[in-house]
């Protein structure tokens, strides 16, 4: 029997990950659950899953939910704060943690997690961003084992070689035989809406991506395909390569999940649903196969299959994404951290859709050659740059 911790258990990848475990029981127990202000939703969670442990970030948050939890005659022990996360994180009796926190705020618990060398299921590609070099220096120095949960990623690493998957030293794409890493991506909601509208898009239409079902902040990410650039940097650091082993390719049905090219031309692709389920269900069976609540794909169901290169004017923060990762750490910390003040701006209906870029764009410039090594030079960072940012969502309206 695993025990498992969700970071993040309220959101969209640890709903869809408590759905993968209530399907077996007998392999999994749910250890701790986290979330930081939904109470309502945890204590539905802790009434079924009956955890040990659930942490709320938000003091008031757990106090309601421990009352909750008294009436019902639930035994989960509530915790609070930053610091209980991070304990949760890394409790001795945990194997499995799903870091599925979204954003910065998942860094440290994620980080906690790796120090004790757990078998961690990321999907907070907001850590690796922020902090690349660093993480997966750690990751080898306290043997963690690393599985991406991001679809793209969970793809890259199915088409690996299965040595490769294993191995507990880095291996290079040239070791493996790989001549490039194929990352697909929808292309968003606005695939093919004029680019002059781009200006007067609201929330609702941003947050409604036409293939996959997500939280609020990678919704509007994949809108701008920030997402896919946010990708190509976690892919830098999980697969140990270059930028230019990189190729970003919109595929609009979301089926293939992203494709591995050999170097004798033989090109390896992931495909399925568009559900998380499945990388779920992959990665908590790894290295064995387990079943997920996933319908099989029906082939004579699908529509044509169609590939195309993404265009620079629809989808400019790719492009920043892409300068942020050849630039260094700092840059990509400075742009992360840039790219939330910005969503979060969008979404309370501060700036407009086309001012994401715009302020992703002045961000980076200001912080390019920042360097940023150790944690605390991440952190202090982290925290400038969402300072510079917040000023320029100020100006822009
Ligand atoms: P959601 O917004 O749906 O969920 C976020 C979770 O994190 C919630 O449980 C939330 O708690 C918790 N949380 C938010 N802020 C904090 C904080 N400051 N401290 C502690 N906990 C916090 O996000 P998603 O599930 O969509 O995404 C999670 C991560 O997974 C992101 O990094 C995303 O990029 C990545 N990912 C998501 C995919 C998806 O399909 N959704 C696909 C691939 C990657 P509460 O509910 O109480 O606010
Ligand atoms: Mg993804």
């Amino acid at each position: 029997m695993r025990q498992v911790v969700i970071l993040g258990a309220t959101g969209s990848i640890g709903c869809s990950t408590l759905s993968v475990l209530a399907r077996h029981p007998e392999q999994f127990k749910v250890l701790a659950l986290t979330a930081a202000t939904q109470t309502s939703k945890i204590l539905a969670q802790c009434l079924e899953f009956q955890p040990r442990f659930a942490a709320m970030l938000c003091t008031k948050a757990a106090a309601e939910l421990k009352v909750a939890l008294a009436r019902h005659g639930c035994a989960t022990q509530v915790m609070s704060g930053q610091q209980a996360i991070n304990e949760l994180a890394a409790h001795p009796d945990a194997d499995i943690v799903m870091a599925a926190i979204v954003g910065a705020a998942g860094l440290m618990p994620t980080l906690a997690a790796v120090e004790q060398g757990k078998t961690v299921l990321l999907a907070n590609k907001e850590a690796l961003v922020m902090s690349g070099e660093l993480f997966m220096a750690k990751v080898q120095r306290h043997g963690t084992t690393l599985l991406p949960i991001d679809s793209e990623h969970n793809a890259i690493f199915q088409c690996l070689p299965a040595t490769a998957q294993q191995a507990t030293q880095p291996v290079t794409l040239a070791q493996m035989g790989i001549a490039k890493l194929l990352l697909t991506g929808s292309g968003g909601p606005f695939l093919t809406r004029e680019l002059n509208t781009l200006n007067k898009v609201t929330v609702a239409e941003a947050i409604a991506h036409p293939n996959w079902s997500m939280g609020q902040k990678i919704s509007v990410d994949s809108a701008t395909m920030m997402n896919k650039g946010l990708e190509f940097i976690e892919a830098r650091w999980l697969f140990n390569c270059a930028p230019s082993d990189i190729e970003v390719v919109i595929h609009p049905q979301s089926i293939i999940h992203s494709m591995v090219q050999y170097t004798d031309g033989s090109v390896l692709a992931q495909l399925g649903q568009p559900d998380m389920r499945t990388p779920i269900a992959h990665a908590l069976a790894f290295p064995n196969r387990m079943s997920s609540p996933v319908s099989p794909l029906d082939f004579s169901q699908l529509a044509n299959f169609s590939f195309s290169k993404p265009d620079p004017e629809r989808y400019p923060n790719l492009f920043l994404a892409m300068a942020a990762c050849a630039a260094g750490q700092g840059a990509t910390t400075a742009l992360n951290a840039a790219n939330e003040i910005a969503v979060a701006a969008f979404i309370n209906e501060q700036i407009r859709f086309t001012d994401i870029v715009r302020l992703n764009e002045k961000s980076l410039a200001h912080f390019l050659n920042y360097a940023a090594r150790s944690l605390d030079d991440i952190v202090a960072l982290d925290f400038e740059a969402r300072a510079y940012a917040q000023q320029l969502v100020r100006t822009l309206n």
